[in-house]
């Protein structure tokens, strides 16, 4: 057996750094909390080769004086926690007193500092952990780290490391979160030179957003406010028909640190309900504030994991807030409102005992409520049709139209009884078939009259300048327009009269990180999401003329009764089952 030995300093402080320290990102990380900790009013970080080269965080806070510069840079060194006590009673984002030691061990870190008070600033250069000498500098009130050549002495984090682009997206998002945390700091982001994001630190986070994600996705944004006892909740949610496809763009801060909690999302969620499609996700920034004796963030050293005391009660008021938040702007019309109740008789109280919204899928909702009426898809499942190559699978009976309901749902007529046609899952049938039946040839592309400049956020359009190419061959044709901006000259024809920024945002936003998507992949997958998007929406009156050609073209459709997603497009009530409803014959 070896002899047991403590281990050096250098060697204990860079095992502890691969906790905090895991990549460029954390490092932004840290740093950021620092200045925000400092009581900063301006923040600039400046960033080189996503961050291997160098990261460089200038704040205008508090500073370090001379003679603590020193100490800063040691393990354990910290001014915001003295007893065990303290740490039930957290009001700084750091307290651990491990970051500035943690990111000096595995890079070349300069920190130089000036208090307001001091006539003179201190710089401290650490190398690989080992403190090359601390000296006397000119430079102004605040604090400039900068963090060279980060992993240069442990190859082995180096190979961890994901390509650019996906690093600079973490820091991006980062970033863009911390900014719309905290407003009044005016953060300016540089990479490689290039502002890719600034804001004004005027308070405003609608501004923020916009600064973000673009002027439309920010003026939709709905802000949520809600107290209960010590708890308060404020921020932003979208409202139900502004989604993603994943729930990267749902953000939580508690007490002003960030944290990445599944089941607050969850529980966000859950505010939602059955108002987001399937697979959907909204798009949130949250902020809670709460007794910090209620949540220990020391669960692991990145501080982003918390454990509340009373979860349930955290969830639950999560939830609640949002829920109020969505009902306050858009209370759910309740199916009696829709046209039929006027000038019908009242159907059987179960056939819709529920409120339901117009704008998400009825046909989902009416399975569950509508004892004995199978959507039409399941009784497909159930007798599997013979599918001959080129004969239609689907086939629909020749429908007669008799008109619309609830600016949502179309109701015809056939040989067999009633059809209730969803119109947006119906259009998006017809343009994804209308998309694969050009599949092969050139996609068409529709020039737009007048070229539409669309913002996206900086992560998104790095993702964007690598897909440029890719997206010219399914009919968009975008180029670059100045940081995060693009012009939009073309889209695919069969969108023609869709909003074209609503198509590029659709187009990119899905791009997952690390991905690189085969071109025909990439085209199906593209043409199911921006089919749903430039469907018609529920909601959208349609003259009788459009009525009739959208009933024909899903007619003509291969797979008429299902949408892209497989959500029904119709819901059959059978002559059958109406007489049965009515008490004509049968159970009743
Ligand atoms: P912690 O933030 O957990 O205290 P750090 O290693 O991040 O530990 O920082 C050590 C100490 O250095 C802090 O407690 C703080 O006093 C000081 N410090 C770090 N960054 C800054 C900054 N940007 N401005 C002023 N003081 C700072
Ligand atoms: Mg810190």
């Amino acid at each position: 057996m070896p002899k047991i030995e403590i281990l050096t300093e250098a060697v204990a402080s860079q095992i502890a750094a691969g906790e905090v320290v895991e990549r460029p990102a954390s490092v932004v990380k840290e740093l950021l909390e620092n200045a925000i900790d400092a009581g900063a009013t301006q923040i600039t970080i400046r960033i080189e080769q996503a961050g291997r080269r160098l990261i460089e965080l200038s704040d205008d806070g508090v500073g370090i004086s001379p003679e603590q510069i020193q100490v800063a840079v040691s393990r354990h060194a910290t001014s915001k926690l003295r007893t065990t006590e303290d740490l039930f009673h957290i009001a700084t984002l750091g307290f651990r007193g491990e970051a500035l030691s943690s990111i000096g061990s595995v890079s070349r870190m300069k920190i130089t500092s000036r208090q307001p008070e001091e006539a003179a600033s201190a710089r401290v250069v650490v190398e690989g952990g080992a403190v090359r000498g601390v000296e006397f500098t000119g430079a102004p009130v605040g604090t400039v780290v900068s963090v060279e050549d980060l992993f240069y002495n442990v190859p082995a984090r180096l190979k961890f490391l994901k390509r650019d682009l996906t690093e600079r997206q973490q820091i991006d998002t980062l970033v863009t979160r911390y900014a719309l945390a905290y407003p009044h700091i005016r953060f300016k982001l540089f990479h490689d030179g290039e502002a890719t994001l600034q804001t004004s630190g005027n308070g405003d986070r609608r501004e923020i957003f916009a600064a973000i994600y673009g002027v439309d996705v920010a003026r939709q944004m709905l802000e949520i406010s809600f107290t209960d006892e010590n708890f308060m909740l404020e921020g932003f949610t979208s409202p139900v028909g502004l989604t993603r496809s994943n729930r990267k763009e749902i953000t939580f801060f508690i007490n002003g640190r960030w944290v990445q909690d599944t089941s607050l999302s969850a529980a966000l969620l859950k505010g939602y309900h059955t108002l987001l499609m399937v697979g959907r996700y909204p798009l949130a920034v949250i902020f809670i504030r709460m007794d910090p004796a209620d949540v220990d963030v020391n669960v692991h050293p990145a501080k982003t994991e918390v454990r509340f005391r009373q979860q349930d009660e955290v969830f639950g008021r999560v939830q609640r807030a949002i829920r109020r938040g969505l009902l306050a702007y858009s209370p759910p019309p309740q199916l009696t409102n829709l046209g039929w109740q006027s000038q019908l008789p009242p159907l059987p109280p179960q056939f819709f005992s529920r409120q339901i919204d117009p704008a998400w899928d009825m046909a989902v909702e009416a399975q569950e409520s509508m004892a004995g009426v199978e959507p039409v898809v399941e009784g497909e499942a159930q007798k599997p049709q013979p599918r001959l190559d080129g004969f239609p699978a689907g086939d629909l009976p020749l429908l007669r139209l008799v008109g619309q309901v609830g600016s949502a749902y179309l109701v015809a007529e056939g040989p067999d009884g009633l059809y209730l046609i969803d119109q947006h899952a119906a259009h998006e049938r017809v343009l994804f078939e209308k998309w694969q039946r050009q599949r092969g040839q050139p996609v068409p592309a529709q020039a737009l009259l007048t070229p539409q400049v669309v913002q996206l956020p900086p992560q998104s359009s790095r993702m964007m300048n690598e897909q440029l190419q890719a997206l010219e061959k399914v009919g968009f044709q975008i180029e670059p327009f100045g940081p995060n901006l693009f012009r939009v000259l073309a889209i695919p024809a069969i969108f023609s009269g869709a909003d074209p920024a609503a198509v590029v945002m659709v187009a990119v936003e899905d791009f997952e990180e690390d991905e690189t998507p085969l071109q025909t992949e990439l085209e199906a997958r593209l043409a199911a999401r921006i089919c749903k998007r430039a469907a018609v929406k529920a909601g959208s009156v349609l003259s009788t003329e459009e009525q009739k050609t959208l009933l024909q073209e899903l007619e003509a459709c291969k797979s008429p009764r299902t949408c892209p997603h497989g959500r029904p497009t119709m819901i059959h009530l059978s002559i059958d089952l109406l007489e049965k409803q009515f008490g004509r014959r049968g159970s009743r």
